[in-house]
């Protein structure tokens, strides 16, 4: 497996609380599980320069007074917790996205398995479990050296953190498939981005209980049109698997194998390699579903036998109005 490689951070590590969902235990199963032939390469800590790209500088050292101020851990909202290694973790979670991004410049697909999560965090603003956008911090690096960036968000949670960063642009295509009425509340159809930004995001919500077949059709009929017109430069996916049928946050159908054909379907729409930075997951199959994507990554599958299961109804209409929004062809 010479054309992936995993991304890694000890750091990571000083952001745990054994008794919530995003504790340091569900990156340990992870990686427990990812083949010793990838190659793991280890993370080095953001600059303040790149994370100002997104974050503000009175965030930035709020965050890091009140982290090192927490001489056990506390809580910044209800889902949220700090802790003394939480902002060197974040800082070192969110360079590991920008070495994966610059990974994939050089030829490289690349995984960073890192974490705090961080698609929900806005320019001066935590929120649900995330501290830095690693995501958007890394899109944000990466226009410094290309035109065009597409950022795909699988997670079963709407990333309006990063949404909001490139909603006035037309450099940074955002993608979000997510479980619709779900936290944050936010990634409605009719929100496709503003001004220069205008149809540079597409928002898919689908009903609580959708499967293959939905997730396919989003991906297929909506994702892979807008990024064949779009021809990025540089490809991120903020890769959080709470859409799996057991995660116990989300509420979704997903099977750790179905991550291996929404991989490929991706990857057969772009030319360049992947940028994938972990954000949630936390059932017992989420290992599993990462194998899968490292598997896609390797050696992706053919889509030509694939077996077509039409979606329901609910989510042909949701397609449908995307559609109308969106000028998915040139
Ligand atoms: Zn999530």
């Amino acid at each position: 497996m010479g054309n992936c490689c995993i991304i890694v951070s000890p750091a990571s590590a000083g952001h745990d609380l054994p008794c919530h969902p995003e504790c340091n235990a569900r990156l340990l199963d992870v990686l427990s599980g990812v083949l010793p032939d990838i190659p793991r390469r280890i993370a080095e800590p953001a600059s303040d320069e790149s994370v100002h790209r997104v974050h503000t500088p009175y965030y930035t050292t709020w965050l890091r007074q009140r982290s090192l101020a927490a001489a056990i851990p506390g809580w910044l909202d209800a889902d949220t917790y700090v802790t003394h290694g939480s902002f060197i973790a974040a800082r070192y979670a969110a360079g590991a996205a920008i070495m994966a991004l610059d990974f994939t410049l050089d030829g490289e697909h690349a995984f960073a398995l890192v974490r705090p999560p961080g698609h929900h965090a806005g320019h001066d603003r935590f929120m649900g479990f995330c501290l830095f956008n690693n995501a958007a911090i890394a899109a944000a690096h990466a226009l410094d050296s290309v035109d065009r960036v597409a950022i795909i968000d699988w997670d079963v949670h709407h990333g309006n953190g990063t949404e909001h960063a490139f909603y006035g642009t037309d450099r940074v295509l955002y993608c979000s498939v997510h479980q619709e009425h779900f936290f944050p509340y936010s990634g409605r159809i009719e929100d496709s981005g503003t001004g220069a930004g205008a149809g540079y995001t597409i928002n898919a919500p689908l009903a609580a209980g959708g499967g293959r077949a939905e997730f396919v059709a989003v991906f297929s009929e909506l994702f892979a049109p807008a990024l064949e017109r779009f021809r990025p430069d540089a490809v991120i996916i903020s890769a959080g698997q709470d859409t799996l049928f057991d995660d116990p946050l989300g509420n979704m159908n997903l099977q750790p194998d179905d991550f291996l054909l929404l991989t490929s379907v991706i990857l057969d729409a772009v030319e360049c390699p992947l940028a994938l930075v972990l954000e949630g997951g936390y059932g017992l199959s989420h290992g599993a579903a990462v194998s899968s994507i490292l598997a896609a990554l390797s050696s992706p599958v053919s889509r030509n036998n694939e077996e077509k299961n039409k979606p329901c109804p609910g989510t042909e209409r949701m397609i449908a109005e995307v559609k109308k929004r969106i000028p998915l062809s040139r």
